[in-house]
């Protein structure tokens, strides 16, 4: 079976074809690094770890470039870092701030299970290419400078002649309404409404960097130009897949678009653009003022990063997902039994009744109900729960990690089971019936079998 992906441009599900099966390449937009992830950042890392999987399955794993940048300049950024760090220049409390969210993020995606991707590039390492697609950008009539910043116009790209993409065609939006429906109070230097910061000065104090365009202040980046650059530099004009979360369809993702087919004559940036859709929390849109707001670090002191994992992936990643405590209990309680079977077998390859749902765009829902399935065939379950990033640990460690969570002392309970099985023995069914129901009040479950007594924390 052939894998099969949604594209969000021609809204439909199409064979994948790489460019190069050799060299396949996905971009993925990663963290602005000013704070803790939240557990909704926590799904592209989660799904696209997901993909690159199963790419590597399918192409081998040397044939497989996947890209996740970092944002690290950002007026979010300055702002934590003024606050955080009043004592030091600006530029070095960004430092910091960057510095620390980044190992931040790192600790918190590998304990999801995420493989780290081929290449992380930050932002200030690419303003070189930055300022090159600028420069093109001007000299092909799509940009110009005004008042120290450098504009693009999608108005000028929509009016070229020429095979490029039509701006608005990814988020399937009209230029002429987006130009009707644009704020009055438009900045002066802005020929056009609907033009878009690629270069802007920066505040004394503030990062900087030459200018491009002649410009002779020293200026900043926008935020779009970012991502056309560091793809261009490590994937190439035109390359396979280009994801991130739904919100970044417009404009993030129609602008890299425009700057980057305007840039370099092309008719596409990428050839599949996925989106996964939004986590909300228990029913609600996931905001600080409400107070629901969860970041992964909290999340991974109450539960194992692949229970995080599974649960992410028991929904479809196109549709929007509600994170609840109950769904939690059950993905925890599912992995307790999987981690039981399968963790400690030799693996083999990972059943078809598992990969085909997942060349199905991605189908992680489908997939799981067969590893459900796969119960009596350990080594086939094993297999296929590692394709889809579980089972990092053995059996063991991950009993011995829910008894620490519990705050259960492991060898209180053994001293209890040894007093259980000497009454057992004395025929005294009343303490051992004691026995058993004091444990079962510190939440553990014992289990007699003919080769004596086994135990676990009950979930
Ligand atoms: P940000 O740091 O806000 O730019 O987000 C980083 C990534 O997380 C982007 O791909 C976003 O689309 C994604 N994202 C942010 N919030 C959510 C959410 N609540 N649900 C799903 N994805 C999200
Ligand atoms: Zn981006």
């Amino acid at each position: 079976m052939e894998l099969r992906l949604y594209d969000t441009l021609t809204k439909e599900k199409r064979p994948f074809v790489p460019l190069d099966a050799k060299n396949v390449r996905m971009y993925v937009c990663g963290p602005t690094v000013y704070d803790f992830a939240h557990i909704g950042n926590a799904r592209p890392v989660i799904v696209f770890d997901v993909l690159f999987r199963l790419l590597r399955h399918t192409y081998g794993e040397a044939h497989v470039k996947y890209v996740r940048n970092i944002t690290d300049v950002d007026d979010k950024i300055n702002d934590r870092a003024a606050r955080d760090f009043p004592g030091l220049p600006l530029n070095e409390a960004i430092r910091e701030v960057t510095e620390q969210t980044g190992k931040q993020f790192h600790a918190d995606v590998d304990a999801l299970g995420a493989l780290r991707p081929s290449v992380e590039p930050r932002a200030t390492e690419h303003i070189a290419e930055m300022r090159e697609i600028i420069e093109r950008l001007i000299a092909g009539g799509f940009a110009y400078a005004a008042e120290d910043h450098v504009l693009f116009s999608p108005q000028a790209m929509n009016a070229a002649n020429s095979s490029l993409p039509r701006y608005g065609a990814l988020s399937n939006r009209s230029l002429d309404e987006m130009i009707a429906g644009a704020r009055v109070d438009v900045a002066p230097y802005k020929k056009g409404n609907t033009d878009f910061v690629l270069w802007k000065p920066s505040k004394p104090g503030e990062p900087s960097w030459p200018s491009p365009a002649g410009i002779k202040a020293e200026g900043r980046p926008g935020w779009h130009i970012e991502c056309s650059a560091m793809a261009w530099k490590h994937l190439g004009e035109h390359f396979d897949i280009h994801g991130g979360g739904i919100d970044l369809v417009f404009p993030h993702h129609e602008n890299e678009v425009a700057q980057t087919c305007c840039a370099f004559h092309q008719e596409r940036m990428a050839n599949y653009w996925m989106h996964n859709g939004f986590l909300q929390v228990e029913s609600e849109k996931m905001s600080k003022s409400l107070g629901n707001f969860i970041t992964i670090h909290e999340l991974l002191k109450d539960w194992p990063g692949e229970v995080l994992r599974l649960n992410m992936l028991k929904t479809h990643y196109r549709s929007p997902i509600d994170w609840t405590m109950k769904s939690l209990e059950e993905s925890a309680r599912t992995l307790d039994d999987w981690y039981r079977v399968a963790a400690d077998v030799v693996p083999g390859e990972p059943a078809a009744s598992v990969v085909e749902p997942l060349l199905d765009d991605l189908n992680t829902p489908l997939a799981i109900a067969a590893l459900h399935g796969l119960r009596g065939e350990a080594a086939a379950l094993s297999g296929s729960l590692r394709l889809l990033g579980f089972l990092a640990e053995s059996a063991a460690q991950w009993e011995s990690r829910k008894q620490q969570a519990s705050g259960v002392d492991a060898g209180e309970v053994e001293r209890l089971l040894a007093e259980r099985t000497a009454a057992r023995a004395r025929k005294d069914f009343k303490e051992s019936d004691r026995i058993r129901d004091l444990l079962a009040a510190m939440g553990v479950a014992i289990k007699d079998s003919k080769d004596g007594t086994t135990w676990e924390v009950a979930r």
